[in-house]
C-alpha cells in the first residue's frame, strides 16, 4: 500500500466530531481538494471507479467509500470505528424503533457558528432531535446566510469551494482568523437534555415505549419528566385489538376512519361557530362562486379564503368551490377501498403521519399492550391538534392572498403543514392486567398574542342580503350558458370564470 504523508495531528479531532469537519481540516492543512481526498482515502471500490464518484461513496454514516486501513494509518486513529461508536452512542436509546440510522441525521449540513469558527462540526449538530448547539445553546445554521442554499452533508464540492467555504464565497469559518491550535480546543456539552441522553445510553427507557414522529419530536421531550397530560385506558377485553396476524379488523379500521372524519367535522363546526361566525355568508359567496351577474367576482373575505382552502387542502379535494351543497365532500368513493390492510383517513393531508403512528403502535406493542381505545385516542389527538394549527397558518396568509386572488402551490403548502405539526412524544408505560397509562408531552408554543385580524368586505347587512340573492357561476354552469346561448357576452364571461378558478387552483 502506498504510504500517504499528510500534515495531520490526532488531537485535531474531538469527541462527537463529524467526518465532515475532519476532512475539511485535512483539506485545509494539506491544500488538498475534496476529490483528491476521496481518491486517496477511498475504498478499493472507489479506486476502481473510472467515472465520477457518486454520493453513496461520499456519505459519512457508514463511510462506505473510505478505506479503513488508510484512514487509520493517515489519521492515527480508526475513524470508521470511532464514527460508528459515536453514531451508536447518539442513537442508541432509539434502537427499539427500527429505523435506518440515516433517518436520525439531517442530510444537509447544520452548523453552529461558534463551533465552526474554530473548525469544529459535530454529529450532534446533524441529529434531528436537536435544534440548538449543545455546546453553545445557539440556534443552528441550516443554510448559507448569503446564498440561502443548503449544503449537502457529504464529502462533496457540490455546494462548497475552498475548505469551510460556500460556493457563493461565504466563509462558514475564517481560517485566517484561527490558528491550528484552535483545533485542540476542548468543547464541553452544556445542554442538560443532551448530557442526560448521552449518559443514559441504552438504559432507563427500557420499560417505556415511545410513540412519535421522528421529524416532529425533540430530545428535550424525550428527556422531559413533566407531561402535559396523563391518561389511563382500561385493558378490559373489548378494548383490545383482536384482529388476526396482529392487524386490526375491518370494523376497527372503519372506526378509525369514522373517528377521523368526525373529529374533522367537529373542528370544522367549531371554527364556523367561533372565529368564522360572522362570515358564513362570505364563505357561501366564495365557495359557491356567487355573483350578482356577469361581472367580476366580489372581493374575497380573508376569513372565507382561509376556511375554504384550509378545508380543501386537508381533505385534498380537487376543487375549492362546491356546487352541490348536499353532497358530502368528505366521504367519497375511496371508502370502498377501506379494508383490513388498507387504511383510510378523511384528512388526507396528514394521512402518512397517521398511518405511521398507527403502524408504529402495532409494531412496538406486544399483543397484551395493544389497546384499541388508546390507538384511537392517539390518532384523534394528533388530527385535532393539527387541524387547529393548520387553520392558523391559512389565516396568516389569507390577507394578501385573498387580495391577489391567488393560492399557494402544494410546494408552499407542505411547509405550512410541517409547522402545523407540534413536536410531541407519547410515552406508554408498561401495562398492568387492568390498564395502560400514557403520558403525552408536547412543546408549549406561545399562543400568538395578536390573532391576525382582517377587515371583512361583507360586514354590512346589505352585503349579506346581496349575497343571499346572488346566483352561482361555476365553470360547468357558465359552460352550459354558452351551450344554450352562444353569445359573445356569455363566451367572454366563461373565459373570465375559467381564469378566475384557474388562479385559485392549488
Ligand atoms: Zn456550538
Ligand atoms: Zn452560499
Ligand atoms: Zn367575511
Amino acid at each position: 500500500m502506498k504510504q500517504i504523508n499528510i500534515i495531520w495531528r490526532k488531537e485535531w479531532t474531538k469527541e462527537y466530531e463529524s467526518p465532515w469537519s475532519i476532512f475539511e481540516k485535512v483539506s485545509l492543512a494539506n491544500l488538498a481538494a475534496r476529490n483528491v481526498i476521496i481518491r486517496e482515502f477511498g475504498s478499493s471500490d472507489v479506486k476502481k471507479l473510472k467515472s465520477a464518484i457518486g454520493n453513496i461513496w461520499r456519505e459519512f454514516i457508514t463511510l462506505e467509500g473510505f478505506d479503513e486501513d488508510i484512514l487509520t494509518n493517515v489519521l492515527g486513529f480508526n475513524l470508521k470505528y470511532q464514527n460508528n461508536q459515536t453514531i451508536n452512542k447518539i442513537i442508541g436509546p432509539l434502537h427499539k424503533y427500527h429505523h435506518w440510522p440515516n433517518i436520525w441525521f439531517r442530510n444537509h449540513l447544520r452548523w453552529c457558528q461558534q463551533c465552526i469558527s474554530s473548525g469544529f462540526h459535530s454529529w450532534l449538530h446533524q441529529f434531528i432531535l436537536i435544534d440548538k448547539c449543545p455546546y453553545h445553546e445557539m440556534d443552528l445554521m441550516e443554510e448559507c446566510p448569503k446564498c440561502f442554499k443548503q449544503i449537502p452533508f457529504l464529502l462533496s464540492d457540490v455546494r462548497l469551494s475552498k475548505p469551510f467555504t460556500c460556493k457563493c464565497g461565504f466563509a462558514l469559518s475564517n481560517p485566517i482568523k484561527w490558528l491550528w491550535r484552535d483545533w485542540n480546543k476542548a468543547y464541553v456539552l452544556q445542554n442538560s437534555s443532551v448530557l442526560q441522553w448521552i449518559s443514559n445510553y441504552g438504559g432507563a427507557v427500557e420499560d417505556e415505549t415511545w410513540l412519535f414522529l421522528p421529524q416532529h419530536t425533540s430530545l428535550e421531550l424525550m428527556c422531559c419528566i413533566k407531561p402535559q397530560q396523563i391518561r389511563r385506558f382500561s385493558n378490559q377485553h373489548n378494548n383490545m385489538i383482536r384482529g388476526s396476524n396482529f392487524r386490526l379488523t375491518l370494523e376497527q379500521n372503519k372506526a378509525i376512519f369514522d373517528d377521523n372524519k368526525d373529529i374533522f367535522k367537529s373542528i370544522d363546526r367549531y371554527l364556523r361557530k367561533t372565529i368564522l361566525y360572522k362570515h358564513s355568508h362570505c364563505i357561501k359567496q366564495f365557495r359557491e362562486l356567487r355573483n350578482t351577474g356577469q361581472v367580476e367576482f366580489p372581493r374575497i373575505c380573508p376569513y372565507a379564503y382561509a376556511y375554504v382552502f384550509w378545508r380543501q387542502s386537508i381533505l385534498k379535494n380537487s376543487n375549492f368551490y362546491r356546487v352541490n351543497r348536499r353532497a358530502d365532500d368528505i366521504e367519497n368513493d375511496d371508502i370502498k377501498t377501506l379494508s383490513e390492510t388498507h387504511l383510510l383517513f378523511a384528512t388526507k393531508l396528514i394521512g402518512d403521519e397517521l398511518k405511521y403512528l398507527y403502524e408504529q403502535y402495532l409494531e412496538i406493542n406486544k399483543l397484551k399492550e395493544r389497546n384499541f381505545q388508546l390507538l384511537r385516542w392517539i390518532l384523534k389527538k394528533f388530527t385535532a391538534d393539527f387541524c387547529f394549527k393548520f387553520f392558523d397558518e391559512w389565516l396568516l396568509i389569507a390577507g394578501d392572498r385573498s387580495e391577489s386572488k391567488t393560492v399557494p402551490r402544494w410546494t408552499n403548502i407542505y411547509p405550512m403543514k410541517q409547522v402545523s405539526i407540534s413536536k410531541f412524544i407519547i410515552k406508554l408505560k408498561k401495562p398492568t392486567e387492568d390498564f395502560i397509562e400514557v403520558a403525552y408531552y408536547t412543546k408549549q408554543t406561545m399562543k400568538q398574542q395578536t390573532i391576525t385580524e382582517y377587515k371583512c368586505p361583507n360586514y354590512s347587512q346589505r352585503s349579506k342580503y346581496i349575497i343571499n340573492t346572488m346566483r352561482t357561476y361555476d365553470p360547468l354552469g357558465v359552460a352550459m350558458d354558452v351551450y344554450s346561448s352562444p353569445t359573445s357576452e356569455n363566451k367572454q364571461f366563461k373565459k373570465y370564470v375559467d381564469q378566475y378558478v384557474a388562479r385559485l387552483e392549488i
